[in-house]
């Protein structure tokens, strides 16, 4: 329940409402996850006014703000398509304009496609107090025992990496029960990420190429038992969405990567 409402101006003073002791007050972005904690009373930092919602691209990458919206990153011709894409499929139209980049990565779980995407791209979230930057496959394991600091205020990729993603679900508009993302970068190295289940997508290959793509997705999927899905379904279907990722990936032209 919040009991508290501030709306800052400036990231120092949003980062001075945040630290400040014996006050119970959380990061708000777009809400659609914070206005339904009824456990405890909190006080809440509006995020909206210090200026988290711009997105930069340059040669080295693309950053983008931790309160940029859902709608806003789809909007971006900049951004890849795969990411509109498991945009789309993961978030409604009402939640895509009221959602964040980082109350999605801080609060979305196994079954979402645009984590196991940004994971794959290997993202790096930037914390503030002090600049700290963190790949999202170091943070994602560990993000409810030890966050980095009390505000994400960006995340940034590589914007010149080819992506895809193979998932499947038991119905069209259905949360995943798997989902394989392959990024491949221009020296060859390729990144395999897997979701659909657990808390957090896992990374299942970071390699010079993409051979053995499907056999670590498989591996990757051993104890991947839930009421959705069994290990042994995952590990079958996993290894054969990895290929399509790959051929998709194989499909564009070498010059572009
Ligand atoms: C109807 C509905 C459907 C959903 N479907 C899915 C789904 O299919 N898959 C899925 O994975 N999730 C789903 N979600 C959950 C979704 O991940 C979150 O509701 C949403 O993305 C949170 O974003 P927000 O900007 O609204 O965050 P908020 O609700 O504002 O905040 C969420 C959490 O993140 C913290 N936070 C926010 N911004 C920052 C920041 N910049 N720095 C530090 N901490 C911050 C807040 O303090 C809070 O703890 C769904 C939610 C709803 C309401």
């Amino acid at each position: 329940m919040i009991r508290e409402y501030c709306r800052p101006t400036s990231l120092d003073e949003a980062l001075s409402l945040l630290t400040e002791e014996a006050k119970d007050r959380k990061p708000l972005g777009g809400g659609t996850h914070l206005s339904r904690q009824q456990e405890a009373a909190f006080g809440v930092i509006d995020l909206q006014e210090i200026g988290l919602d711009r997105i930069a691209t340059t040669d080295q990458g693309i950053t983008v703000g931790a309160m940029t919206r859902l709608d806003q990153l789809m909007a971006t011709p900049e951004v890849d398509l795969e990411i509109m894409r498991a945009i789309q499929i993961d978030a409604a139209e009402n939640i895509r304009n009221m959602a964040t980049l980082g109350g999605w990565l801080i609060t979305s779980d196994g079954r979402s496609i645009l984590t196991t995407v940004l994971l794959t791209l290997d993202a790096t979230s930037t914390w503030e107090p002090g600049k700290q930057k963190i790949r999202l496959g170091d943070w994602l394991p560990l993000r409810n025992q030890a966050p980095p600091g009390v505000l994400m205020t960006e995340v940034a990729w590589a914007p010149t990496t080819h992506v895809a993603f193979e998932y499947v679900a038991r119905s069209p508009k259905d949360r995943p029960i798997l989902v394989v993302a392959v990024a491949r970068w221009g020296s060859g190295r390729t990144r395999v990420t897997l979701g659909g289940f657990g808390d957090t997508p896992i990374l299942a290959m970071d390699g010079p190429d993409s051979s053995g793509a499907d056999v670590a997705s498989r591996d990757a999927c051993f104890e991947a038992d839930d009421q959705w899905a069994s290990a042994q379904y995952r590990r079958e279907v996993a290894a054969k969405l990895a290929v399509r990722c790959v051929q998709r990936l194989d499909g564009f032209n070498g010059s572009e990567v």
